[in-house]
């Protein structure tokens, strides 16, 4: 009888959590990874993938994005882009709030083929609207954000809330402090999307604990990390030397290819890069977690420094042993990509291209053991619209393999 239920041969296996790289074959028994070893010999695994020539990752774990599709303005549905993309976990950065909560549990978190877990949003209705979700007070309920956690341990992993201009005016910390005393009742992190300011990025940084994370964090707006001479601020670098966590979250409007360069001169690459994938985002320029990171390959990080960004440190915030890694006993999500030399163009938000000689290709995506089979993309809201710059980067084909322009001509 064969050890294992499938075998993924022949790849360059890259698992920056255990530190292995090397030729090496994947074992897979009962959903966990059995062994990672020299070689499995082909009657001891019932099924056989074929990866020569291509990396073996553990599957990608996307920190940020927006998956409550159907019912609130941002939300996309996730499996169209899992499979062809290797994130195998989706971290939904607050688009449901206490009340929204349980349909987006029972309708989208569990028919979902990829793993999705959320942040919680402080304000109740979450983001059913684009805006304002922060608006009234009254809806930024702290007793009942806890009571849902605490409902819901294992789906919810702490605690969202907006921290930008419009987000916030006129309240000014009053919905971070409100966020921040429902995830310290919890015991979990509280996520900072960073827009706009008032207030100053260093009013919010210097109250987040170690674990509590800046979203949009390489931003080029008024919230940016960096001073006008692209120096980090004192307050930023004090905060994040102290633990707090620095997350990409790319998005529409958070991915600055000048403040990447200037942060990762002064030595500072992101703890964790990740998509803010939503229905702004999914078709250009940030399009999936795998183009988020080869924008990192073009900016000088290696191949293993983007993979640990996008497995191994997520799953370090979620508190997740069993996740972003090979070590045998994990959860066997596993991706395999293809590292496509030639000629690449990237965007930041604003249009800034920067050209890299690399592009990560996503070839195959197992989620516990079962690989994810392809799916139609799905079309967007009734209320999007592509943008001036989503139409450049599309006419000039600097996308995703695999991916297809959903507005029609
Ligand atoms: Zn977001």
């Amino acid at each position: 009888m064969a050890t294992y239920d499938l075998a993924i041969r022949g790849g360059e296996v890259i698992d920056p959590a255990t530190g292995t790289r090397g030729r090496l074959d994947v074992g897979i028994r009962d959903g966990r990874i059995a062994a990672v070893t020299p070689s499995i010999a082909p009657d001891d695994a019932r099924e056989s993938f074929d990866a020569t020539g291509h990396l073996v990752t553990p599957g990608l774990i996307d920190y940020h994005v927006h998956v409550y599709h159907g019912a609130t303005y941002w939300g996309i549905d996730p499996d169209p882009v899992a499979w062809r993309t290797g994130v195998t976990t989706w971290v939904d950065a607050g688009s449901a709030g206490a009340t929204t909560w349980p349909a987006f549990r029972d309708w989208c978190v569990r028919p979902a083929r990829s793993r999705i877990l959320a942040f919680l949003n402080i304000a109740t209705a979450g983001l059913a609207s684009a805006t304002h979700e922060l608006a009234s007070l009254d809806n930024l309920d702290v007793d009942l954000c806890i009571r849902t956690i605490e409902a819901n341990r294992g789906h919810l992993i702490g605690v969202k809330v907006r921290m930008g201009s419009p987000d916030v005016n006129p309240h000014g910390l009053e919905p971070l402090h409100r966020a921040l005393g429902a995830a310290q009742a919890v015991g979990l992190p509280v996520m900072v999307h960073l827009g706009a300011a008032p207030p100053a990025i260093e009013e919010i940084v210097a109250r987040l604990r170690p674990g509590d994370s800046i979203t949009h964090a390489f931003n080029g707006n008024t919230m940016r990390m960096v001073d006008d001479h692209g120096t980090i601020r004192p307050e930023v670098a004090r905060a994040w030397d102290r633990g707090m966590i620095v997350d990409i979250g790319h998005g529409a409007g958070g991915f600055s290819f000048l403040t990447a360069e200037a942060l990762l001169a002064q030595g500072r690459p992101p703890d964790i890069i990740s998509t803010d994938l939503h229905q702004l985002a999914v078709n250009g320029p940030a399009f999936d977690l795998p183009t988020v990171m080869s924008k990192f390959l073009a900016l000088g990080m290696d191949v293993e420094a983007v993979v640990a960004r996008a497995t191994a440190a997520p799953a370090k915030a979620l508190g997740r042993d069993d996740l972003g890694t090979l070590r045998p006993g994990a959860i066997a999500d596993v991706a395999v990509f293809a590292l496509d030399h030639g000629d690449h163009a990237f965007y930041d938000v604003r249009g800034n291209r920067r050209d890299g000689t690399a592009r990560l290709r996503n070839v195959a995506t197992f989620v516990a053991g079962s690989r994810l089979p392809e799916m139609a993309p799905a079309p967007p809201a009734l209320w999007m619209a592509p943008s001036e710059l989503q139409r450049l980067v599309a006419a000039a084909g600097h996308v995703p393999a695999g991916y297809r322009w959903p507005f029609g001509a």
